[in-house]
């Protein structure tokens, strides 16, 4: 992502240069758990980038000068983790001191795009230090700024742009194939499925469990009710089956073929048997796509069986009122054995009568979409703060997560980059609260959120 940050020693200016660049005021608030602002952000929209202000990371207000250089040294390491440019503040007056040469040097070792900037350089200001000094610092001359009156403002925003490059164009939606699999364990009616969607007999469908077959790709269309085709490639896991003398379900599992499916799908459908409800193996396989960060459509099949069963009043079949009854009793049964990302969605289908077929891949194109969303980067932050304000984080060994910025690295998964201060304070269910909490707020329901932290082990 475009990421620029701003560094530099205590009160040489670097706030008034971000409300500037930012354009706008952001007002800072007190320190709370769970989410700082230590790192203030602003998307700089004439740019298209992310500006970043360090100054407040790892002060406290009643700082030492030793405590000052770690903190500052602290900040520097952070811009250069998150930014591909750096502004460098010095002040034009009191020319450069011990610690600005620190930062230099940290700087230097970067091979980052450093600016640097000489702020507090107003009109009709003589009095300001020699330009050799600024030299020596290795990044070229200065550019000389007045944060508090604009002067020079626009030369450090063209060097900003020019450094960053042009903006890429997204290559416009020549909408891809969408690629789907269905992963589920033996018998389930992953070959069925796939034969039902293609509405042809190119997959054999067997009775025999455990027959191999191997993975085949096959392209098809659908004329969606708007008389647009969407394009598929169903990647066919039929032919992933088990070697038979392998027992635990997680060896099982690891060792199937299955997983390039998974990696190669933008969207799994993952198929259990209503009649059967959740097995071992369903959990085993439930977790192998959750931890490969692909958004699932989760689908109930043989729901022909449910009403045929009603319909005979099979044994069992008592404790449900009806369908209905017997629908919401699965999905939280389910939902109990199985994590899946907030909001999965979940259909309730079969192969025999092709019933609700055509939603299904109504769901995975709508699940699809969403993974193009951009989250900027400042309603992230926003976000975050606002979830640990509601809910703070845990304390763990007197210790609490900490977030102090947090940036989506990527889409097709969603990768979050989290600076955080200790990896090992975020406990899963807070991690989970996390990602709900974002899956909420931008509408990404079924979608997984991976979190990088970054931050002390
Ligand atoms: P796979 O191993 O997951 O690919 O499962 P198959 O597609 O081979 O199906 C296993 C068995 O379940 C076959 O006998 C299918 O005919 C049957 N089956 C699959 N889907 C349905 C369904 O929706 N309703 C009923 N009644 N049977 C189904």
């Amino acid at each position: 992502p475009r990421t620029v940050a701003i560094v530099g020693r205590p009160n040489v200016g670097k706030s008034r240069l971000f409300n500037r660049l930012a354009r706008k005021r952001i007002s800072i608030v007190h320190d709370m758990p769970g989410v700082t602002r230590d790192v203030i952000t602003a998307e700089v929209e004439d740019g298209g980038y992310t500006l970043l202000d360090t100054g407040g990371l790892g002060l406290t207000g009643s700082d030492t000068p030793a405590r000052i250089t770690k903190a500052s040294e602290a900040q520097v390491g952070f811009a250069i983790e998150a930014a591909s440019v750096i502004l460098f503040v010095i002040d034009a007056r009191e020319g450069v001191t011990g610690l600005d040469e620190r930062i230099a040097q940290l700087l230097r070792k970067s091979r980052k795009h450093v600016l640097l900037v000489a702020n507090k350089a107003d009109r009709g200001q003589e009095k300001l230090a020699d330009i050799s000094e600024f030299y020596r610092l290795g990044f070229g001359e200065p550019f000389y700024i007045s944060a508090e009156h604009g002067n020079g403002e626009a030369e450090v925003r063209n060097a900003v742009l020019e450094k960053l490059g042009p903006v890429q164009e997204e290559t416009d939606e020549e909408r891809a194939r969408l690629h789907i699999c269905f992963l589920g364990r033996p018998n389930v009616g992953k070959s069925s499925l796939s034969n039902r969607l293609l509405k042809s007999d190119r997959l054999i469908v067997s009775d025999v469990p455990g027959t191999t077959r191997d993975a085949v790709e096959l392209d098809f269309s659908y004329t969606n009710k708007d008389g647009k085709p969407w394009l598929f490639r169903l990647v066919d896991t039929a032919g992933i089956r088990a070697a038979p003398k392998l027992s635990s379900s997680v060896e099982y599992f690891s060792r199937l073929r299955s997983l390039e499916a998974i990696h190669g799908s933008d969207v799994v459908f993952m198929v259990l048997d209503a009649m059967d409800g959740v097995t071992q193996q369903d959990k085993a396989i439930a977790g192998e796509i959750v931890k490969a960060q692909k958004p699932i459509v989760i689908v109930v099949n043989k729901w022909d069986l449910v009403h045929e069963a009603f319909r005979t009043h099979s044994p069992g079949m008592e404790k449900y009122k009806n369908a209905r009854d017997f629908r919401e009793k699965f999905e939280k049964a389910m939902f109990d054995q199985l994590f899946f990302t907030p909001g999965a969605p979940v259909m309730f289908v079969s192969a025999l009568t092709g019933h609700e077929i055509d939603r299904m891949l109504r769901a995975a194109r709508a699940l699809d979409r969403r993974l193009d969303t951009k989250i900027p980067t400042a309603r992230l932050n926003a976000t975050l703060i606002k979830l640990a304000d509601r809910t703070p984080p845990p304390a763990i060994g007197g210790q609490r997560f900490k977030i102090y910025y947090a940036t989506q690295t990527s889409r097709r998964p969603f990768r979050i980059k989290v600076f955080c201060n200790q990896e090992r304070t975020l406990t899963e269910s807070y991690r989970r609260y996390l990602e709900a909490g974002l899956v909420k707020e931008f509408e990404l329901d079924g979608c997984p959120i991976h979190f990088d932290l970054v931050g002390k082990k």
